[in-house]
Order: C-alpha cells, then sequence, then structure tokens
C-alpha cells in the first residue's frame, strides 16, 4: 500500500526541517506523497517540489491558513492552490507582517517584564517571513532564560501568560473563499483541537471541502467520528502527521500515514472542480471561479 503525509511545517515557519531535511525524512518514512503546509506561507513550495521530484516523490503545494470562526482560532489547509495567484500572496503576506508585528509586541511585553529577549535574537533564530511563538520559545531556550519550550510555552507564551499577543486572524469564510479562488481545495485541520463540531456544518455551508480526520491528537474514535462527519456532510477525508521536524514532545513524520487512495479522490475532486471553471469561462461566467455560497 502507499502511504501519503498532508500535514508537514518547514523552517519557511515554525519547523526545523529544512525543504531537503523534509523530503529525506519523507523517504526514510517510505512515504510516496506529501503535502507542505506551512503557516501562512507558500515560501517552501517550489524547493520542496524540485527536491521531491528528484526522489520521485509525489508533492501537493500547501498552506496552513490561520483562520476564526464565531470567535474560535481554527486552521484552514489550502491545498493545490496556485502558487502566483496574486490575492492570495497578498493575504498571505499580510498575514506575515501581522505575525511578525506580533512577535514585536510578544518581546515588548516581556521586556516589560524584565525578559532580557531581544526581537532581532527572534528574528535571526526564525529566518522566515511567519515567525510565531514557536520561534519566541525557541530563542527563550537559546538565550538561556528558559530550560525548555514546554517551561517557555508555560511561564511566557501561552494565552494571558505576560508574553501572550492575541492574533489577527482572517475570516475562516474569507480563507476558503481565497482558497478557492486560488484554485485549491480547502481543508479544516484537526477538528478534534477546536473542541467545537458545530463549526464543521457552517464551514461545510461556506464550501469547505475536506476534512482533516487523521491526525496525531485525534484518538481512533474522533478519527471515526470525523470521518463519519465527512460522509454526512460530503466532504474529503485528509491527513497528516502535522511534523513540525526534530522536536521534543511534538508529533514526528511517520505518526500518521494516509493511504493515497483519499489523495486519489482529492486529486478527482480538484481536477472536476478546474473542468467545472473552465467551463463556466468558456459560457462566458468567468469571474466567480470557485462559486462558493458566502453564508454560514
Ligand atoms: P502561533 O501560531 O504563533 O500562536 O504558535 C502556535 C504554534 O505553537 C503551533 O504550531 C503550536 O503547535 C505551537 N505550540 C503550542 N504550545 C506549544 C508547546 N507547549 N510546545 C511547543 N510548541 C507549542
Ligand atoms: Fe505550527
Ligand atoms: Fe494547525
Ligand atoms: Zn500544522
Amino acid at each position: 500500500m502507499n502511504f501519503a503525509d498532508l500535514h508537514l511545517h518547514s523552517r519557511h515557519s515554525d519547523g526545523t526541517y529544512t525543504p531537503l531535511e523534509l523530503v529525506d525524512a519523507a523517504v526514510e518514512n517510505e512515504l510516496s506523497l506529501i503535502a507542505l503546509t506551512d503557516h501562512d506561507t507558500l515560501e517552501g513550495c517550489p524547493a520542496v517540489a524540485e527536491a521531491a521530484a528528484r526522489v520521485g516523490l509525489r508533492f501537493i503545494p500547501g498552506t496552513e491558513i490561520t483562520a476564526e470562526l464565531n470567535g474560535r482560532e481554527l486552521h484552514i489547509l489550502g491545498y493545490l492552490v496556485d502558487l502566483d495567484h496574486e490575492e492570495l500572496r497578498d493575504e498571505l503576506a499580510r498575514a506575515q507582517k501581522i505575525r511578525q508585528n506580533r512577535v514585536r509586541e510578544m518581546v515588548a511585553r516581556l521586556n516589560a517584564r524584565h525578559v532580557p529577549l531581544e526581537v532581532e535574537a527572534v528574528f535571526e533564530l526564525a529566518n522566515c517571513r511567519a515567525p510565531g511563538r514557536p520561534h519566541v520559545a525557541r530563542a527563550l531556550v537559546s538565550a538561556g532564560i528558559c530550560g525548555s519550550l514546554d517551561e517557555a510555552f508555560e511561564r511566557f507564551l501561552k494565552k494571558d501568560r505576560p508574553g501572550w499577543v492575541p492574533k489577527e486572524k482572517m475570516s475562516a469564510v474569507r480563507a476558503v473563499d481565497l482558497i478557492h479562488a486560488a484554485g485549491g481545495l480547502a481543508v479544516m485541520a484537526h477538528p478534534g483541537l477546536n473542541h467545537d463540531d458545530t463549526l464543521i456544518p457552517k464551514l461545510a455551508r461556506a464550501g469547505l471541502d475536506g476534512l482533516e480526520c487523521f491526525h496525531p491528537k485525534h484518538n481512533s474514535s474522533a478519527t471515526e467520528k470525523y470521518q463519519a462527519m465527512a460522509s454526512s456532510l460530503g466532504l474529503l477525508v485528509t491527513g497528516g502527521s502535522d511534523c513540525h521536524g526534530r522536536s521534543k514532545n511534538r508529533p514526528t513524520m511517520g505518526t500518521v500515514k494516509l493511504p493515497t487512495e483519499f489523495v486519489d479522490l482529492l486529486l478527482e475532486r480538484h481536477a472536476s472542480r478546474r473542468a467545472e471553471r473552465a467551463a463556466s469561462a468558456r459560457d462566458g461566467g468567468a469571474g466567480s471561479a470557485a462559486g462558493t455560497p458566502a453564508g454560514i
């Protein structure tokens, strides 16, 4: 049987693997297809695509958009989007600016509490356009202020701790529309982490294409529950390890191996969407690329 991992992070967001290391790890884990889903960026996709092609590994470009619905943060995976789509690129650039400013604000708040962390140290360590709390945590550890990443989150970075700064997020409906406009498919990441399953039918009505049923944080009964929900709502089933590289206490590659039959269905849905768009463009209906109903 062939296996895929549709949820992976690299150094272009808060993962530790370079694109080459990511591909090496996929080969080690005997995967035949991977997707890159860095937070709020598509930047690593060309390099991973190239490295994957060299070793005969299939590759799906993607991103994991930080979004919100009903005041809750949730993550929308966008697969097979056009990497050059201007509106998507602009929105991701905006999200990256928000992340960079949030890091500045987090460090300012820590400094106000006499934690001597330098913002340049965080940016240097992150070395990417989409930095986040894990980079601040790593900088706190490498400055010797904290003994571990967990300690950094517990003492400083969790909600309502001294370095906590709320994040401005795009609406989930907008994220779904944007992914569709860029020719991609929108999948809700790790629904089990949201503890609010009522969000799923709402997103389905907004045009969501799939649900990440297989995830290291879902036990087998959660996986079954989400597969049943996907089936009743007509959503694709996806899955991945959400690997952030070599990091203690975090999921690693290989913890979720998705049979590629699920990916075949995703690719079929993507191809039929593309054919529908081409037909509607021929009929003079160009512009409404995805035809997504907006109302929730
Ligand atoms: P952000 O998007 O900047 O709010 O950061 C969220 C990231 O921090 C996600 O990838 C989480 O998995 C990660 N994270 C949350 N808690 C911890 C923790 N205790 N240790 C390491 N990473 C964590
Ligand atoms: Fe992350
Ligand atoms: Fe996520
Ligand atoms: Zn992720």
